[in-house]
């Protein structure tokens, strides 16, 4: 009987390899999901720096600068369904959490961590089918929980529909446009003497986030700040030319 168990896992770990391209999602080197060199991009957590800070961006740390092999890495977990990358990106997503909640002093060893996914658009779930933020902040959730920090997910924030296509628009009208497009959900409440992390794949205005944390932070009076952490930040100024990566095709709303 142990033999056929251990079959199994090698006929699993078999047609694992079979299903699964094996190349690095990052560099595109063969056998790993992503090598590490690239897994040592999405170690770098800093402050989150919008080009122009929009009034109320939350504390936001980044795991990871969004350029060089950053890029088609998330692509490929956000946009080309490779969703075994939500491990290594949820790590470097638990990371950005400790770092960003190691910032706020009030919050002792014992504080619950509530990481709070942004929740997607109701076309960006019909085009990718399933909701890799909510994957990453799972995923995000269980390594700190390994790590020893009283972690949970929570889903407190509901679209409220009126958020419009923001291609094309300055970062001004993005913010105009954003303006109420996120509520907390009816019958949830934001729990007091926690910190509030709000958790998203890359920040680029900051206008998402900003508003995200304004829909929580009108109900926290006297309470810790509400938080950021992402998984990469567009960096602040473009990289040198030649040294840069393709340019994303990706629309970011935020
Ligand atoms: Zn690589």
């Amino acid at each position: 009987m142990r033999a056929v168990g251990e079959l199994a896992r090698a006929t699993a770990a078999a047609l694992t390899d079979l299903v699964l391209p094996r190349i690095c999602a990052g560099c595109g080197v063969p056998g790993v999901l992503l090598c590490r060199r690239c897994a040592g991009r999405f170690a770098q957590p800093h402050l989150a720096q919008p080009r122009r800070f929009p009034a109320g961006f939350p504390p936001t740390v980044a795991a990871a600068v969004y350029a060089g092999p950053v890029r088609p890495a998330v692509n490929a977990f956000k946009e080309h369904g490779r969703a075994e990358l939500a491990r290594p990106l949820g790590v470097a997503l638990a990371l950005a959490v400790a770092a960003v909640r190691a910032g706020v002093p009030e919050a002792g060893p014992g504080t619950p961590v509530l990481l709070v996914p942004l929740p997607a658009t109701r076309a960006a779930l019909r085009v990718r089918g399933r909701d890799h933020v909510a994957e990453l902040a799972r995923a995000a959730v269980a390594e700190l929980q390994s790590a020893g920090v009283p972690a949970a997910e929570a889903r407190l924030l509901r679209r409220t529909g009126r958020v419009l296509d923001s291609a094309g628009l300055s970062a001004a009208q993005r913010r105009a446009n954003l303006a109420g497009t996120f509520a907390v959900l009816t019958g949830r409440e934001v729990p007091r003497g926690t910190l509030l992390v709000l958790v998203d794949d890359v920040v680029t205005s900051g206008a998402t986030l900003t508003e995200a944390a304004a829909a929580l932070g009108g109900t926290r009076q006297g309470d810790t700040p509400v938080l950021a952490a992402v998984v990469a930040a567009t960096p602040r100024r473009a990289p040198e030319p030649g040294r840069a990566g393709p340019p994303a095709r990706t629309r970011r709303t935020g």
